[in-house]
């Protein structure tokens, strides 16, 4: 044990789980993996649970029992310090928050903690919305929304929501949520979906702004064909209990507020001296994606900041990103390790932009094919939605390998036969 590298990977999503997945079971490697949760979900469908219509306890994968399957160890913490001249990080322990923080060696560090939605310092948002990043916090949303809905249910009050952010996050959730409402009606409910208002508003003049504009139209009619209040071009300065307060001196009144606009590195890389930070705070890499200014440090996923040297495009903060990240980063420390140790260089990283999805409940989807997938191109409806839970799939026959990857999706559909398609307990 003591001539093998340590390798300390931090966040344990789409691109940490992966990485300590792929190298655990190398020879010349100890491998820690550190998450301030002791399960990993697959972050795309928070939203779901957040509605109720996925049941997290379905699709979470213990740390631990992953740990044991891989061979490699899992520490649980949240990182709170790094010092890169001792080479070591300090973790706050959930259970033992008393005591000293636990100090962890490492010869190569890799950090995929992620990324949060920026409030940009909107007095109130802190204090009085809901933020959809983790499965506590849509756990949380989702235990308000039955609360507000079993008096809805009870005595015929309206239940409004309002979400900002009109990005993937916020379309999303708002034709989850009306879809929920929809399912819920069915059990003994029929006019809920009359007592729902939903608003979703965007500062920018349209949604889905990382999309074509054809796509941002045709969103934008679906979700109000829907019911959903679309307000483009508005923008919030201020949240408070009854709702947001609007720029152009108007209100949007809400029981449910959700902020989900903009994207934010989480604030602990702030805290690591002499690293080179882009503007939303990601650690900035190059293209073998250690940090600039410290090769033992790595960094992956929505918490780097990554210019494609091919496009001269920031790579975005997606999943598709994370696991090519992590996909390219497995075999490439695998080679270094066997031939010069993890100081060797590394191969560089090229994004292959496999295009942009965006699934609406299961009212419609559309997507943009990157280059890379067929040579580009449009998809469409179910196709699309499809598209949408094939990064899943991937991601799962990455962690669990063919056979426990396909017994999960047999599963999963064993119990979207057998369960109802919205949460009622
Ligand atoms: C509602 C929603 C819908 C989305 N839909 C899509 C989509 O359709 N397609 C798409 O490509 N992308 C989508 N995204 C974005 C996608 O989820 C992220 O880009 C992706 O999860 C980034 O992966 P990651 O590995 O960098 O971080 P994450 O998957 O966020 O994982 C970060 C991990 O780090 C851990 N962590 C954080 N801080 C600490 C700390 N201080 N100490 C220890 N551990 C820590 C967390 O617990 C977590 O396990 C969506 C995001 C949201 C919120």
């Amino acid at each position: 044990m003591a001539d093998r590298v340590r390798i300390v990977v931090v966040g344990g999503g789409v691109a940490g789980l992966e990485v300590a997945t792929g190298l655990g079971r190398e020879s010349h490697a100890a491998v820690t993996l550190v998450d301030r949760g002791l399960s990993h979900v697959w972050k795309p469908m928070l939203h779901t649970f957040a509605a109720g219509t996925a049941r997290p306890d379905r699709q979470t994968v213990d740390f631990f029992a992953q740990a044991k399957r891989n061979g490699f160890h899992f520490q649980p913490g949240t990182l709170t310090a790094v010092d890169r001249a001792a080479k070591t990080i300090s973790l706050v322990v959930e259970e033992a928050e008393s005591r000293p923080p636990l100090t962890l060696p490492y010869d190569l560090l890799v950090l995929a903690i992620g990324s949060r939605a920026n409030d940009f310092g909107t007095p109130g948002v802190e204090e009085h919305c809901s933020t959809i990043d983790d499965l506590p916090e849509a756990e949380d949303f989702h235990a308000a929304l039955r609360r507000h809905l079993l008096r809805s249910f009870r005595g015929g009050d309206e239940l409004s929501v309002a979400i900002v952010g009109g990005g993937a996050t916020g379309v999303e959730l708002a034709a989850e949520l009306k879809h929920a409402i929809d399912l819920l009606a069915r059990y003994g409910s029929p006019d809920l979906p009359r007592r729902l208002r939903l608003s979703l508003i965007e500062s920018g003049p349209r949604l889905l702004p990382a999309f074509p504009e054809r796509v941002s139209a045709a969103a934008a009619k679906t979700l109000a064909g829907l019911g959903v209040e679309v307000m483009t071009g508005t923008m919030v300065t201020a949240a408070d209990e009854t709702g947001f307060a609007l720029k152009d001196g108007g209100r949007v009144e809400a029981t449910l507020k959700v902020w989900a606009a903009g994207v934010k590195a989480p604030d602990v890389l702030s805290r690591i001296d002499g690293l080179e930070r882009a503007r939303t705070g990601g650690l900035v890499v190059g293209s073998d994606l250690r940090t600039t200014r410290d090769p033992a440090i790595l960094a992956l996923g929505d918490c780097a900041s990554l210019t494609d040297p091919a496009t001269a495009r920031p790579v975005p903060a997606t999943a598709q990103a994370a696991h090519q990240q992590a996909q390219h980063l497995v075999p490439a420390l695998r080679r270094a390790l066997t031939e010069g140790g993890v100081a060797a260089t590394l191969p560089p990283f090229h994004y292959r932009e496999r295009g942009a999805i965006v699934s609406l409940a299961d009212f419609n989807g559309w997507g943009t094919l990157g280059r890379y997938t067929f040579g580009g191109g449009r998809l469409n409806g179910l196709f699309a939605r499809l598209a949408h839970d094939l990064l899943y799939r991937q991601h799962q026959l990455g962690l669990f390998g063919p056979g426990l990857a396909l017994a999960t999706w047999a599963a999963d559909e064993l119990d979207r036969r057998v369960s109802p398609p919205v949460r009622l307990d």
